[in-house]
């Protein structure tokens, strides 16, 4: 891993990349790729590779390797490319602002507050935990309530272990990987509560981290009530109605001294805020075009802070394709404007890019509203595609080529995914 400062920055950046997750550092090697010359990551912990670092676990780069690696693995490939691209990297710094002339104020032990000039820059903040205020959970305030992530933190960086007997409130990915870590190490997982009627995870960790154990997963479930002075007691949990409404009569308790919340991570867009970027309302981070380009010239952001990625090998790809772009602009090349947009129809509940050109080859990320076995999925009213299924948890990717977008130049392209018996919409 790096922990590193450049001997002096430069003045100007041809593109200074925020975040040196998967998918700054994917950028910044897009950037070279693309044609730039002064490529710098800032990032403000103390090593490079955002969440990799933290998730020991096996089942990165499938994709992109073809082999199965660690987190730490899959950072250590890309911290490798930095090197032998010549990428300046800074860490334990945090940029503080950018304004609409690309210039970003910096601070750092090493450079103490800094104002940096950038041709281009390129969003990749990642995102952050929801904690237990964001969905207000009744109770006492005691000690034990924590984010799966930083409990992942704490067990696999700091060798800690939070509780011994532990209750999982959601079924998001890093929820059901801690609910294996926690058994490997010793606790006791008393059981994953998710309020959905289905699973949010990824089906293979589903299996790997909750079946292969034999921890109980409770679908339409949630903690109705925290108990405990110092440290968490007991929580009560109770099955929820279909409009969510809490049955709390048909509740009952479960002991134990911790609670993990794994319900979702929201994008980190504080500075997409204070650039006045357009952002999506579903799913919190900015509008992009098919190039990863903001609503602001120049601006371009890629990973978990344009949309929640299940997958780190999606996040290499889809910020490959933000750096190059990225790297072209700083080097004055101009890409042909996009002239479709991308609607979301029916259960697809986003898709990104928001935007494309009728003349290239695109990937298409969506996610749908709810799960479906055996369905079809339709791009306008021509093209056709089954699907064996489709579960909100597990992001679809389309690639759609020019040959089918011509003649929807100047149109938009509406995307629906629904059930094959089920009617057409
Ligand atoms: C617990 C967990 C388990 C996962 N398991 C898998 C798996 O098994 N397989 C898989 O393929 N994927 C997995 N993923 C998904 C994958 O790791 C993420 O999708 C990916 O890390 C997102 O990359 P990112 O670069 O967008 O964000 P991050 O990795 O979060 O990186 C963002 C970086 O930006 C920095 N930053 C933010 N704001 C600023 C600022 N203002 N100034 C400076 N720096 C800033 C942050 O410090 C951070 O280092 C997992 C994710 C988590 C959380």
């Amino acid at each position: 891993m790096i922990s590193a400062a450049p001997r002096h920055l430069r003045q100007p950046y041809d593109v200074v990349v925020v975040g040196a997750g998967p998918a700054g550092m994917a950028a910044a090697i897009g950037a070279k790729e693309g044609g730039a010359d002064g490529v710098l990551i800032i990032d403000r912990e103390r090593e490079a590779g955002g969440i990799l670092p933290q998730c020991i676990h096996a089942g990165f780069g499938l994709h992109h390797f073809k082999e199965e690696l660690t987190g730490p693995e899959y950072a250590q490939r890309f911290l490798g490319q930095l090197l032998t691209h010549d990428i300046e990297v800074l860490t334990d710094a945090y940029v503080l602002d950018i304004n609409p002339e690309q210039q970003l104020k910096v601070m750092s032990p090493h450079f103490g507050v800094t104002i940096l000039d950038s041709r281009a820059v390129v969003l990749a903040m990642g995102a952050r935990e929801r904690t237990r205020g964001a969905i207000r959970i009744p109770g006492q305030r005691p000690a034990g309530v924590m984010t799966a992530g930083f409990a992942q933190k704490l067990v696999n960086i700091g060798g800690y272990l939070p509780g011994k007997r532990v209750a999982i409130l959601g079924s998001g990915d890093i929820g059901l990987i801690m609910a294996r870590r926690l058994v490997l190490e010793g606790a006791e997982v008393v059981g994953v509560f998710e309020i959905m009627p289905h699973a949010n995870g990824l089906n293979r960790n589903i299996v790997q981290c909750l079946h292969d154990f034999g921890t109980p997963l409770y679908l339409s479930t949630t903690v109705a009530f925290v108990h405990g002075f110092s440290r968490v007691e007991k929580v009560t949990v109770a099955p929820v109605d279909a409009h969510f409404n809490v049955l709390a009569d048909q509740g009952w308790d479960v002991p134990c001294d911790t609670l993990l919340l794994s319900i979702g991570l929201i994008p980190e867009n504080e500075l997409s805020r204070r650039l006045r970027l357009r952002l999506d309302p579903v799913t919190g981070g900015p509008v992009v075009s098919s190039t990863m380009e903001t609503s602001r010239d120049g601006v371009f952001a890629c990973g978990n802070v344009v949309h929640i990625h299940d997958l780190a090998d999606f996040v290499s790809q889809e910020s490959f394709l933000a750096g190059r772009s990225a790297g072209a602009y700083a080097s004055g090349y101009k890409s042909l404007s996009d002239n479709i947009r991308l609607i979301p129809g029916e259960n697809v509940r986003y898709c990104v890019p928001h935007t494309i050109a009728s003349e290239r080859e695109h990937t298409v990320y969506l996610r749908v509203t709810r799960p479906m076995q055996a369905c079809n999925l339709r791009l306008g009213t021509v093209y056709q595609r089954p699907l064996r299924y489709a579960f909100p948890g597990e992001m679809v990717t389309i690639k759609v080529k020019p040959s089918f977008l011509e003649r929807f130049h100047g149109e938009a392209l509406k995307i629906d995914i629904w059930p094959r018996q089920g009617d057409e919409p």
